[in-house]
């Protein structure tokens, strides 16, 4: 799918061609590639314009146009995932996948050409109002290191969807976001409000830079229809570091790149150059944290913590909605329930220094089908906020492990939501490595992928 340096590229090779001539028709082949009118309302509409100026504006190819002198509108072209903009002279054959063709007052046409009909070539009477929505130009002076930190820091979103949000910044996609945040160093899960300001610093120039040398080199030709007006590959592809290159060497450490999905989206990075990020504090007690199995009193403190947990580990990830609607005292009544009558092998275990619970853990038999009784459970394990990153986490969760190998289990799962990146470095320095498990977490409004973790107990 073209991104900014393809359509860069596109708007750079037409323009020579098509800055100061006149459309004097319109022959759409496609209805629906115009966005709303009629074949013959749109011919109306175009027939008789100018185009003054042919720019770009994020994935958008933007011809400004003008009729006796008096601005009208705008030629608005999004490539999407096929889309392509030719200038021909008339009698060449350009194909039958030709969707829109404006004959020019020179004798030749502009010519979009749309394999799969996704692209849009739309006049725009408010150019601007159909801009509106797009955040700024990453090339332009719009795009600062202080406005870039201060909008990271306020989003609180996952660093690479957030990337990917036209509405936040213009014009990156999948291909060029896995390229800045790889030689950057970001994890692409890494939560925007934690990148400090000499990482946001650096990303920004990193993402000016991946743009120009991609521009400039034409673009990328990888596993898309894209081509130049002129008909040729542009060549950027050959300096990917990450995009397309799973199971190959990284370039910079040579630990294989891997490939995961975040937001539906295929991504590849390399977990060595872009570590997830790691909790740096103290024990800030000198009390020794002691670990039990939790007793019916202690569902308040559980009930409690898991609300609070809830609310500030998943800020950012599920709705704020959702997490606003948690009810604290419905939690302790669940949890009451369950210690109560706890379901066939299920334990609930506690951490706490002096009189304070610190955190709990549920674990149990697998629910998956990894049959036999042997694979254990992780259900659960939270700390109360205050808490994290102290270590009191990996210490109940020790003590859970060896619990659960001396009640003969053999290995141990635990589920984990793939945005969580907290709770995945977690695991991974637990000993624990991801599987092909995959699931998805749902309620009302949103559905989230899940993956699995597991790790021998033996
Ligand atoms: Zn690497």
């Amino acid at each position: 799918m073209p991104e900014l340096p393809e359509v860069e590229t596109v708007a750079r090779l037409v323009r020579p061609h098509l800055e100061g001539r006149t459309i004097t028709g319109a022959d759409v082949r496609w209805e629906r590639s115009v966005g709303g009118p009629t074949a013959a309302a749109f011919r109306d509409a175009v027939a008789g314009l100018r185009i003054d100026r042919v720019w770009r504006r994020a994935k958008y190819v933007v011809m400004d146009t003008s009729r006796d002198g008096s601005r009208v509108g705008a030629l608005i072209v999004h490539l999407r995932m096929t889309g392509r903009l030719h200038v021909e002279d008339a009698e060449h054959d350009s194909g039958k996948f030709v969707r829109v063709a404006l004959p020019l007052d020179d004798g030749r046409e502009l010519r979009f050409i749309d394999v799969r009909k996704f692209g849009r070539f739309v006049h725009a009477t408010d150019p601007a109002e159909f801009l509106a929505h797009l955040g700024p130009e990453p090339l332009s002076d719009d795009f600062s290191v202080g406005w870039f930190h201060r909008a990271l820091a306020s989003r609180r979103r996952v660093l690479k969807p957030l990337l990917l949000d036209q509405t936040f910044l213009a014009g990156l996609g999948n291909i060029y976001v896995d390229e800045a945040l790889h030689v950057a160093g970001l994890h692409p899960l890494r939560r925007s409000d934690r990148v400090t300001r000499a990482k946001a610093a650096l990303l920004h120039d990193v993402i000016r830079n991946v743009l120009t040398e991609a521009i400039e080199r034409e673009g990328s030709s990888f596993d898309t229809f894209y081509r130049t007006p002129e008909g040729n590959p542009g060549s950027y592809q050959h300096q990917f570091q990450v995009y397309g290159r799973d199971g190959k060497p990284c370039r910079r450490c040579e630990r294989p790149i891997q490939k995961i999905v975040v937001g539906q989206r295929g991504t590849h990075l390399c977990t060595r150059c872009q570590p997830v990020p790691r909790p740096r504090k103290v024990v800030p007690t000198t009390v020794t944290p002691t670990v039990r199995l939790a007793q019916v009193a202690d569902a308040v403190a559980i009930g409690r913590i898991h609300t609070r947990a809830w609310k500030s580990a998943y800020r950012g990830i599920l709705p704020d909605a959702y997490l606003a609607a948690l009810d604290e005292d419905e939690r302790i009544r669940r949890r009451r329930a369950w210690l109560e009558h706890p379901p066939e092998g299920v334990e609930t275990w506690v951490i706490q220094t002096g009189k304070r619970i610190d955190g709990f853990a549920v674990s149990g038999p697998s629910r998956g089908r990894d049959t036999g009784g042997r694979v254990a459970e992780v259900y659960a394990i939270y700390l109360a906020p205050k808490r994290v990153g102290c270590g009191l986490g990996r210490q109940l969760f020790a003590h859970v492990l060896s619990s659960l190998a001396a009640e003969g289990f053999h290995e141990t799962v635990v589920w984990v939501l793939e945005a969580n990146v907290a709770s995945h470095h977690f695991y991974e320095r637990a000993g624990f490595v991801r599987d092909d498990g995959h699931s998805v977490y749902a309620d009302e409004g949103f559905s989230l992928p899940v993956v699995r973790y597991r790790r021998s107990l033996r």
